[in-house]
């Protein structure tokens, strides 16, 4: 059988952007970009971190998928949106926590959007 012609073409990425498969000069970046981008889980927990769950649920919970996948979410990409939020909130909880070493921090109830704003004030209630 033979090939398509496409496979013949050393280094063609299916899903590159600028070609679509057929190969081009950009597959080899667009699947270094996929490959890194798959690597990536688009949210990382701590099991053992409250915040961390917390910050979970509100990415993937039941209420957060039902709102992006409901009448006025986005679907997946407020899915990813949340995500992103939750990891930089997450990032800068880490770095503070470095510099003052363990807190017990009173665990945060763990609704959906508001609380995303209200973290990313700072919790100064
Ligand atoms: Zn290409």
């Amino acid at each position: 059988m033979r090939e398509p012609i496409r496979q013949q073409l050393k280094g063609a990425f299916p899903y590159c952007k600028w070609c679509g498969g057929s190969g081009c000069m950009g597959c080899d970046q667009e699947r270094r970009k996929y490959q890194e981008q798959r690597a990536k889980p688009i949210f990382s927990a701590d099991r053992d971190n409250p915040e961390d769950m917390a910050a979970l649920r509100r990415v993937i919970g039941r209420e957060a998928l039902e709102h992006a996948f409901g009448p006025d979410g986005d679907g997946m990409a407020e899915v990813e949106y949340n995500a992103a939020v939750e990891s930089l909130l997450q990032a800068l909880r880490k770095s503070r926590r470095t510099s003052e070493e363990p807190i017990d921090e009173p665990e945060q109830d763990a609704t959906t959007s508001p609380t995303l704003a209200r973290v990313a004030e700072g919790d100064e209630s």
